[in-house]
């Protein structure tokens, strides 16, 4: 193998954390950073090591509306996060390094488009945010996003569920038993965007031999049809056999044969929560796989201890690929069926839990789908749970491509609304203009 180079982004966020004893800790990161030091990756030729800087206000308002403000919602921590995966990016873009590889935290891939809080520990979004810096700085428009996290992306999927230019494929366990409970094959993104939102579901139990079977006959050929311009991973490793919060049997074998299968340009840290037994091992395996190197002695002490697969499983997983296969085959009959039967709007109304503070949000988007345009959205949002004041908004988002008819239309729609009161918050996200407007 060609030693490529790859660029590190440490950020463990000493200052951050929901409890002391909540397994969302810096240990995640300290004990990956002991294993990387010991194995002399950082004096690697190949590798190279980056400074996270803190992002912009302006970078997050790219892509949530916090309500009543972002800042509020927000640590110093999470911008440093956000920063950390955008300087990954920036070091790729300009060349520096063939890949990289953002290990920081607090994660974001639970965090959704409007932000009332904490959920599943993530307030903002860190791969949203790092898209919207690349396609705003460097016009990188066709991205990929594959989510490994034994958890449902629910908030990268929320954020690029209109986008038919951002791929997101999320594999995880099944919605049925874990949290967020979301992620099942009919999610596949609004009309035009129908098919753009691949998910994945697995059982219990999944093995590195069902993952790769995912791998190999579902998530590399779509990404061959799709041809984007830049792969992203949301790299959660709490897929691991030895992970506390969840129930599949994947090794950090299997982790670095998928980053060597999936090639992502840029891979983000998400979760993994078996702090000693699994992380410094899948991290390193990870590492070793994206810059080139030989991952093949990266192996747990307690490997023996990792299941193997049940057949019932295994005959689930391909359940799954068959049909996932064949809505990709489908996909532009089942898009243009889609545009047809909505018209001229598409809308939906979610409850969206907010586990870390017990808000409850009811939101409703509607779509305006423009022949000319990708359109432009309206989202009324509200928020209220026990000690917490209720919170509202009506929200518009203007797409960066928008006609003039439709960004006409938004805000006069954020105007009539406001007229009529029935709202605490108003705001334009004019993606046209790249800004955030409290009207
Ligand atoms: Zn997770
Ligand atoms: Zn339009």
């Amino acid at each position: 193998m060609d030693a490529k180079k790859l660029g590190l982004v440490f950020f463990p966020a000493f200052d951050w954390a929901i409890s002391p004893v909540h397994p969302e800790r810096e240990e995640r990161l300290l004990y990956t950073r002991d294993q990387i030091v010991e194995e002399g990756l950082l004096d690697m030729p190949s590798i190279q090591e980056y400074k996270p800087n803190m992002a912009k206000v302006s970078d997050i308002e790219r892509v949530h509306i916090g309500v009543p403000d972002i800042k509020s919602l927000i640590t110093n921590a999470h911008l440093v996060s956000s920063g950390g995966v955008i300087a990954a990016a920036d070091a790729v873009m300009r060349g520096e390094v063939d890949r990289a590889f953002a290990l920081t935290r607090p994660p974001g891939h639970h965090a959704m488009r409007v932000v009332h809080g904490t959920r599943g520990f993530c307030a903002i979004n860190n791969e949203a945010i790092m898209v919207e810096h690349l396609r705003k700085v460097y016009g990188v428009r066709k991205v990929a996003i594959v989510d490994t996290d034994v958890h449902h992306g629910d908030g990268t999927q929320d954020i690029f569920y209109h986008d038919p230019e951002t791929l997101f494929i999320s594999f995880h366990q099944d919605g049925r038993t874990l949290y967020p409970g979301t992620g099942f094959t009919d999610e596949l993104g609004s009309p035009m965007a129908l098919g753009t939102t691949i998910n994945i579901p697995l059982p219990p139990g999944t093995t590195d031999a069902g993952l790769h079977t995912v791998l190999d006959h579902l998530v590399m050929p779509v990404l061959a049809d799709f041809k984007p311009d830049i792969i992203i991973n949301s790299a959660g490793q709490d897929n691991h056999y030895s992970d506390p919060l969840a129930n599949m049997n994947i090794t950090a074998q299997g982790y670095a044969r998928l980053a060597d299968k999936l090639k992502a340009d840029i891979a983000v840290l998400e979760g993994g929560y078996s702090i000693e037994s699994a992380l410094p091992y899948i991290n390193v395996g990870i590492i070793l796989a994206m810059a080139g190197m030989d991952y093949s002695k990266v192996i747990e002490p307690d490997i023996h201890q990792c299941p193997s697969e049940p057949l019932s499983v295994t005959r689930a997983i391909k359940k799954v690929i068959v049909e996932q296969q064949n809505m990709w085959a489908m996909r532009e009959k089942l898009r243009s069926e889609a545009v047809a039967q909505a018209g001229d709007f598409w809308s939906r109304t979610r409850n969206i839990f907010y586990d870390e503070t017990g808000i409850n949000e009811q939101q409703t988007e509607t779509v305006r789908l423009c022949p000319k345009c990708s359109g432009y959205l309206l989202i009324v949002t509200e928020a209220y749970g026990s000690g917490f004041d209720c919170k509202s908004a009506f929200i518009a988002v203007i797409s960066w491509n928008a006609c003039a008819r439709c960004r006409q239309a938004a805000v006069d729609a954020v105007y009539k609304a406001k007229k009529q009161g029935k709202y605490q918050h108003y705001f334009v996200q004019n993606k046209y203009e790249d800004r955030l407007e409290k009207m």
